[in-house]
C-alpha cells in the first residue's frame, strides 16, 4: 500500500474533515465491533506539513473481534493485506472508493504496540509546536529532494522520528506515577489527598470538566446530612472543601481533566492507561469511577465544543460569574429554572428557553420563575450558535412548529440538559464485575493485581453506596496499593499528625 510519487502539503483544515467523513463509513460497516477510530499519522496533527493520506488505525477488542471485522472489511471493499512485516497490524488496500480523501486503513487489537506507537507521535507533536515546524521542514525539503524516491524519502526523515521517539521514552520515564486514580469524584478526590499524605505521586483522571462527581453535577444545592463532622452540607460545599483539602498536595498531584480512561494494561509492572486524550503511565491504578464517566447531555448543535467552558456551561457553581451579563438557559428542568430564579437581579438578563411549554420543575419554583423578571420563550429550540475566538455571541432559536427565529445575544449559554454517565469501558479493564461495580477483596483488590477499586464502583458483601463508605474504604486501598509498588514499605496504619510538618 505504499504511495510512489511524494507530494507533501502544508497543513489543511480539511483533513480532519476528511477524517469524519471515511470513520462514518467505516462505522456503518464495523458498528460495535470498534472500541475506536483512531486519526493518527500526520494528517492528523495541526500545523504538520503531511502527504495528504489519512492514517486510520481501527481499534477492536482481541482477536475473535478482529477476525470479524476483517470479514466485514472485506465485504465493504477493503482487501486485506496481511501485516506488511509490523506484527498486529493488519493493512487494507481498496479501489472504488474515489469519494474519500486516500487513506491507509489499518486494524488493530486495543493492546498492539504499533497503535500504542502511533498514537503517543500523534500526541507528543500534538503538543510540541517547536518539534512540527522541525518535521514540517525536514519532509518538505526531503519531498523536494526526492520527489519520484519514496524509499529514499523515507530514509530522509528517519532520524527526526527517531528523534521524536526518544524524547517520547524520555518523557514516559519521568512521568510514570505512582497511582492514578480514575474519577474525581468525591471518593476519587480523598482517596487522592490520602495517597498525597502517605508521599505518593498522584493523577486524577475526570472525563467531566469539573471535579466532585455525584454531589457536584447531580445534587450541588442538595443538603447532605451523613458526612462524619458535618451536620449539614450541600453537595457543592463538599466538593468544594474536597478540592481545598487536596491543594496541600498539589505539588505531588496531577488532576487531567475532560478526558476518558478506556483501557489500561500491564506491561512489566507499569500500567498504561489510555485515555480519550492519550497515555498515561503509573504503578498503581485505584479506580473510584462510580457509576461511570459522566458527560453533558449537549445542546446539539455543531460548533457547541468550540464554546464549551469559555462562555457555555452546562453547570453553574458561582451564581456571580454571571453578574451584569446577558445570560440564556436553555432547558426546562428543576437546575434551568432554580438557575434563572437564581440569576435574575445579579445577571443584567435571564432569558430561558424551553421546547415545551410546560417546565419539568417544582411548581413553586416555576410560580417564582413565573412572577420574575426572565424572559421566557417557550416551545423554542436551538437552531444556531455563532461567535469567534472560542466565545459564543448569539443564539438563533426556533419556535416549534413555525418558521418563526430570534436572535438573542448571549455574554453567557447554560445548558442544563443533564448529565449522563456510561460505564461501557468496563468491560475492557479486565476486572471481575457485575453491572458497574467491581468485585474487591477486603483490602479493595481487584481481580487484577495492582488495580484497586472504591467508592460506588467498589462491591462487596454488604457495601453501602454511600459518601462515608468511599472515604473509609480510600485508606486501606491506598495502603494496598503503596505496599504493592514498595514493598518493604510499613504498611501500619500511620496518623496525619505524624506525616505532616507545619
Ligand atoms: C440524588 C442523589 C443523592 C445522594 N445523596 C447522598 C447523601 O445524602 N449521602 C451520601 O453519602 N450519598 C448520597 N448519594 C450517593 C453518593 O453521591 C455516591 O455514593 C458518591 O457520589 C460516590 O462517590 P464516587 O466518588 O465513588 O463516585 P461518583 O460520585 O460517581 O464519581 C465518579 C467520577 O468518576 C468519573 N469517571 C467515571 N468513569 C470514568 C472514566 N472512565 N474516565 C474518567 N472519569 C471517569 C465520573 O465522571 C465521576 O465524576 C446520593 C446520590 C444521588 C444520585
Amino acid at each position: 500500500m505504499k504511495t510512489e510519487k511524494v507530494e507533501v502539503l502544508p497543513y489543511q483544515k480539511s483533513w480532519s474533515e476528511d477524517f469524519k467523513k471515511i470513520s462514518e463509513e467505516i462505522y456503518e460497516v464495523l458498528g460495535e465491533l470498534l472500541l475506536a477510530i483512531e486519526h493518527v499519522g500526520s494528517t492528523a496533527v495541526v500545523g504538520l506539513s503531511a502527504k495528504p493520506i489519512i492514517d486510520i488505525d481501527l481499534v477492536v477488542s482481541d482477536e475473535r473481534d478482529l477476525k470479524e471485522a476483517i470479514s466485514k472489511l472485506e465485504r465493504a471493499g477493503y482487501q486485506h493485506e496481511g501485516d506488511l512485516g509490523i506484527p498486529g497490524r493488519h493493512a487494507f488496500a481498496y479501489q472504488g472508493k474515489e469519494h474519500l480523501q486516500t487513506h491507509h486503513l489499518y486494524l488493530l487489537c486495543q493492546n498492539a504496540d504499533e497503535l500504542r506507537r502511533h498514537k503517543a507521535f500523534r500526541d507528543f507533536l500534538r503538543h510540541h509546536p517547536k518539534e512540527v515546524l522541525e518535521y514540517s521542514k525536514v519532509k518538505e525539503i526531503a519531498a523536494k529532494a526526492y520527489l519520484d524516491d519514496i524509499e529514499s524519502y523515507m530514509k530522509a526523515k528517519s532520524d527526526i522520528i527517531e528523534k521524536i521517539y526518544k524524547e517520547i521514552d524520555k518523557m514516559s520515564e519521568n512521568t510514570v506515577v505512582d497511582i492514578t486514580i480514575i474519577g474525581g469524584g468525591p471518593v476519587g478526590l480523598w482517596t487522592a489527598f490520602y495517597a498525597g499524605l502517605r508521599g505518593m505521586k498522584v493523577k486524577i483522571i475526570e472525563s467531566l470538566s469539573e471535579l466532585g462527581g455525584q454531589p457536584a453535577v447531580l445534587y450541588p444545592e442538595k443538603k447532605i446530612y451523613d458526612i462524619p463532622a458535618y451536620p449539614v452540607i450541600t453537595g457543592a460545599e463538599l466538593t468544594e472543601n474536597l478540592v481545598e483539602q487536596l491543594k496541600r498536595f498539589e505539588a505531588t498531584t496531577e488532576i487531567c481533566l475532560k478526558e476518558e480512561v478506556l483501557t489500561f494494561e500491564k506491561n512489566e509492572d507499569i500500567f498504561t492507561i489510555e485515555t480519550s486524550k492519550g497515555q498515561h503511565q503509573s504503578k498503581s491504578i485505584i479506580i473510584a469511577c462510580g457509576n461511570g464517566a459522566f458527560s453533558p447531555r449537549q445542546i446539539g448543535l455543531d460548533n457547541e465544543d468550540e464554546f464549551a467552558d469559555n462562555n457555555l456551561f452546562y453547570n453553574v457553581h458561582k451564581l456571580d460569574q454571571f453578574a451584569g451579563k446577558k445570560v440564556v438557559i436553555a432547558g426546562g428542568g428543576d437546575s434551568a429554572v432554580d438557575w434563572a430564579n437564581h440569576l435574575d437581579g445579579i445577571a443584567e438578563s435571564v432569558t430561558l428557553i424551553h421546547r415545551r411549554d410546560a417546565f419539568r420543575a417544582h411548581e413553586h419554583s416555576v410560580e417564582e420563575l413565573k412572577a420574575s423578571n426572565v424572559n421566557i420563550l417557550t416551545p423554542y429550540v436551538p437552531l444556531e450558535l455563532t461567535g469567534d475566538n472560542g466565545f459564543a455571541k448569539s443564539l438563533k432559536v426556533q419556535k416549534v412548529k413555525s418558521e418563526e427565529t430570534l436572535d438573542l445575544e448571549v455574554d453567557a449559554l447554560i445548558v442544563s440538559f443533564g448529565f449522563s454517565t456510561n460505564n461501557k469501558n468496563l468491560k475492557n479493564w479486565n476486572v471481575d464485575y457485575k453491572r458497574s461495580s467491581i468485585h474487591v477483596s477486603p483490602r479493595f483488590e481487584t481481580s487484577l493485581e495492582g488495580v484497586y477499586a472504591v467508592g460506588d464502583a467498589a462491591d462487596y458483601d454488604g457495601k453501602v453506596d454511600l459518601i462515608a463508605t468511599g472515604f473509609g474504604e480510600a485508606p486501606t486501598a491506598v495502603n494496598q496499593a503503596i505496599n504493592y509498588i514498595y514493598p518493604d514499605s510499613d504498611n501500619r496504619a500511620v496518623h496525619s499528625t505524624s506525616l505532616i510538618d507545619e
